[in-house]
This record gives C-alpha cells, sequence and structure tokens, in this order.
C-alpha cells in the first residue's frame, strides 16, 4: 500500500548525515524495527538504482504525527533528489514492512550493535524504554567514524542518565571479529542486535559465533545497498 506524504523538517543530525521527517499519513501503522521505501517523483541527478530507496524508521511508533528517516548525504541522485525536495512537497511511502522486531517486553539481556546510520530502528525502539522499570541490561555498541559522526548521540547519552539498564559504548574504530568473540563473555546469554552495512553486519555475526552465540540469539538488519 502506497500513502503520499509531505515532508516537514530536513536536518543534519551529525556529520554528513542527513534526517528527513514526513507528515505520518493516516493508517500508516508501523512497529519500531520495520522500514519504509521512500521514493520521489522525479530526480535532480542520475541514480542508476532509481527514485525509491528503502530507509528504517528512525521515529517511535507512538508519535502519530511524524516519521524519521536518516542516512548518510552520499552524493548519490537518489539522496541528492530527496535533501534538495522543500518542506511541504509530496513525496511517496510504502507501508512499513519488515521481520526485525524487537520484544514487547525486556525479559532478558539485550545488547545493539549499531554501524553508522544503523542506529534509526534503535531510535525507534529506545525512546519507549525511558520510563519503564527494566529488570535486565540493554547495552548499545555504536560504531561511528568519530563522534562527530554518530547521529543521535547526545539523546543516546541523555537516555542513558534516564535510564539506569541502559548503557552506551562508542567504537571509533573498524570492527573486528574479534571484538565482538571478546564482548560475548561480558553479556552471557544476550539477545544481539545488529544493524548496518552488510559488512559490518558480518563481521559481527562472525565474531559472535566464534564466541558461542547461537544463531538463534543473533537478530540482523543489513542496509543492503551500502
Ligand atoms: C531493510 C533496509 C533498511 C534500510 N535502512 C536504511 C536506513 O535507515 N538508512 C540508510 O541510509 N540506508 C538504509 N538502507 C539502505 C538504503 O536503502 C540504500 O541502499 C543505502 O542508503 C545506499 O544508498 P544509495 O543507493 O543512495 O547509495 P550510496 O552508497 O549512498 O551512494 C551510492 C552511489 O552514489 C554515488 N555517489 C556517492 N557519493 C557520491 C559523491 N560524493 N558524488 C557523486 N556521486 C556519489 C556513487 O555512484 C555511489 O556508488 C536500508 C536497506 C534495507 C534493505
Amino acid at each position: 500500500m502506497l500513502f503520499n506524504t509531505q515532508i516537514v523538517a530536513h536536518r543534519t543530525v551529525a556529520n554528513g548525515t542527513h534526517e528527513v521527517t514526513f507528515k505520518r499519513p493516516a493508517g500508516f501503522e508501523f512497529k519500531a524495527g520495520q522500514y519504509t521505501q521512500v521514493a520521489v517523483s522525479k530526480l535532480i541527478a542520475p541514480d542508476p538504482k532509481g527514485r525509491s530507496r528503502q530507509f528504517s524508521l528512525a521515529s517511535p511508533p507512538e508519535d502519530r504525527k511524524h516519521l524519521r528517516v536518516v542516512f548518510r548525504a552520499s552524493g548519490s541522485g537518489f539522496k541528492k533528489t530527496l535533501m534538495s525536495i522543500p518542506k511541504n512537497s509530496t513525496v511517496t511511502i510504502e507501508q512499513a514492512s519488515g521481520s526485525f522486531l524487537f520484544p514487547d517486553e525486556v525479559n532478558k539481556s539485550h545488547v545493539f550493535v549499531a554501524g553508522g546510520v544503523g542506529i534509526a530502528p534503535f531510535m525507534s525502539y529506545l525512546p519507549q524504554q525511558r520510563e519503564k522499570t527494566l529488570h535486565h541490561p540493554l547495552t548499545l555498541y555504536y560504531g561511528n567514524k568519530d563522534s562527530h559522526s554518530a547521529a543521535y548521540l547526545a539523546e543516546l547519552e541523555q537516555l542513558s542518565e534516564e535510564q539506569q539498564q541502559f548503557s552506551i559504548h562508542n567504537l571509533y574504530h573498524q570492527p573486528s571479529p574479534d571484538l565482538f568473540s571478546d564482548l560475548v563473555e561480558k553479556h552471557p546469554n544476550a539477545v544481539w542486535w545488529i544493524v548496518g552495512p552488510p559488512a559490518m553486519v558480518a563481521v559481527v555475526i562472525s565474531g559472535l559465533r566464534t564466541g558461542g552465540v547461537l544463531s538463534d540469539h543473533i537478530f540482523t538488519e543489513s542496509f543492503e545497498g551500502y
């Protein structure tokens, strides 16, 4: 199902990282972790991949007014076009889909691993946890080139102050399988959620499997196309 919607805002959320806010159309339902496909009517620069892209929803489902997506401003024809579209202009979004769905109740330890804008689905889920009484830790490993390219870092650090069970660890170097196999013993019996470019997701899975994490304790969303 397709929805016409309007762009409400553009915002830079880290170095070279762009967030677009859309009006949430009536009837657009989603769960934290799902993605949509955004289509523009006409490209302003050529793009061999066409005039639409999939993006994870980075806003919480409780926000009935707005939807947000975030991406690195790479210079591809599609992204150049989306960034140039003025407020109040219309784009098309597809009904949300995807099976990367977080648990409603946190009844065990969860570890989130985000590579760059792979933080998007976690930004949809984590705000819901702010007010809850959690009995198990939520830990985020957040990989970026440096702090300036880490989107939503201030919000995440604020959340870690407000929710004692949530902690964030920034990684400012290329991930290696060894790093993640070593981390396994810090998080016994945890469920791991990994989001980012396919190469990064593969590195983390490889480390976790070496460290003994069972495949049914690993959930992934690969941002194919990066
Ligand atoms: C389920 C799912 C969820 C996803 N969620 C997200 C998400 O939340 N956020 C996100 O960002 N992506 C997400 N993706 C990936 C997204 O759909 C795109 O594939 C990805 O962002 C790459 O974008 P792009 O194709 O525009 O290529 P980019 O990698 O952005 O750019 C590709 C091409 O653009 C050109 N280009 C790049 N830089 C320049 C430049 N400086 N000058 C001129 N040309 C240049 C080059 O030809 C380059 O090869 C998701 C994918 C899936 C499958």
